[in-house]
């Protein structure tokens, strides 16, 4: 029986995500604190050449899927087979990266598996032979400490809780389990992948820097006109030259359901706060943008936030921001990106 057991996907290459390799430390970590070994399951194309890679890890037992139904992701077999690599590990605890393919089939496996399951794991702590994790509630509001008796018991780590193991390969003697696909678990075909031009792609999680656009872009500027074309290419261009993410407040990108001329290159995928995403990258750079609470709460995990506000009264100067210029983000921009070149 393998009280800790690590279920990892491979990528459509036969790589492991970073996401993959932080949660192979996670679980190295939760190991030494437990004081008992642990196992890896992986699935996915490539899995026992990726089970080799991470060899050095200390896992005590490998078991893989490489069946061609799990070469790329899909609810029916992947489900089918993270369920049957817990059983077969006979696992108590079994930690998963939380990875859209994970987060997708692991509810699906606990059912299957009888177990519990939790997602969205921050941190993971024992205490006189007991496990408990942490996660956020309430849009990042509440952060709670949980413990289950549920055995199994799932849990989903989140992306940054530690750093991405590194170590030798070697000869992991991995064990391939058996997994019967049915024409059930084949039924949803992937035809092929269209992916947006690099360029095109503008939330960039590992960027070091989050720029987000309010809706003051969008409004008559002080001339009394309206200036959308050029502060779409004020935004690009920094984009491109800082390699930097992009948010938006929810007033911007509902202009554009609301089908007035806005900036086409945003959508609802940027939204950040209560109602969008909470991003996490070292700095974050508000423009435009009036810093209102229910935006300004999905700021949590920016660690150094500054904003340009036209209004030295906005919700940034409330404490909010830690440095606000009070400025004219057309003209300060462009100053930005005229140095960055
Ligand atoms: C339940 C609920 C959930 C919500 N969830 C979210 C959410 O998830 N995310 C979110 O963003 N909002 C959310 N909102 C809406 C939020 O309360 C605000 O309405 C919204 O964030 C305002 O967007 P904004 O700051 O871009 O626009 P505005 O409030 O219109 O502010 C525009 C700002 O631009 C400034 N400005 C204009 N021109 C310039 C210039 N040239 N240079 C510098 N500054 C300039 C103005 O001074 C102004 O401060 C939610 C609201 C509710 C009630």
């Amino acid at each position: 029986m393998a009280d800790l057991f690590l279920v990892l996907h491979t990528e459509c290459d036969g790589s492991f995500s970073k996401a993959a390799l932080e949660s192979l430390s996670t679980a190295a970590d939760l190991s030494s604190k437990l004081g008992s070994a642990y196992s890896v399951g992986v699935i996915g194309a490539g899995a026992s050449a990726a089970a080799d890679a991470i060899a050095g890890c200390g896992a005590e037992k490998f078991y893989t899927v490489e069946d061609e139904a799990v070469a790329a992701p899909r609810y029916s077999s992947d489900t089918k087979a993270s369920a049957a690599l817990i059983k077969a590990a006979d696992a108590q605890i079994i930690l998963a990266p939380g990875t859209s393919r994970f987060a997708r089939c692991m509810p699906g496996a606990a059912y299957r598996t009888g177990a519990a399951v939790d997602t969205h794991i921050v941190a993971l702590a024992v205490e006189d032979g007991k496990i408990s994790a942490q996660r956020w509630y309430y849009r990042q509001r509440i952060l709670t400490t949980l413990s289950r008796a549920d055995r199994p018991w799932i849990l989903l780590v989140d992306g940054g809780v530690s750093d991405a193991w590194q170590g030798d390969a070697g000869s992991a003697g991995a064990q391939a389990v058996a997994v019967d696909f049915g024409d059930a678990d084949n039924r949803v075909v992937i035809k092929g992948v269209e992916s947006p031009a690099v360029d095109a792609q503008t939330i960039r999680p590992d960027s070091a820097i989050l720029f987000v656009a309010g809706a003051g872009w969008t409004k008559k500027q002080s001339d009394g006109e309206y200036h959308i074309g050029d502060a779409g290419v004020l935004i690009q261009g920094f984009l491109c030259k800082a390699g930097a993410s992009l948010g938006s407040s929810k007033s911007l990108v509902d202009l554009q359901s609301d089908g007035q001329e806005t900036l086409s290159f945003m959508s609802h995928m940027n939204q950040v706060g209560q109602t969008g995403s909470t991003p996490r990258h070292a700095k974050g750079l508000s423009t435009c943008c009036h810093g209102e609470e229910p935006h300004a709460v999905g700021w949590r995990f920016i660690n150094e936030r500054r904003a340009i506000n036209t209004d030295a009264n906005c919700g940034w100067a409330q404490g909010k921001a830690d440095v606000v210029y009070i400025a004219d983000a057309f003209e300060v921009m462009e100053k930005v990106n005229a140095l960055l070149s």
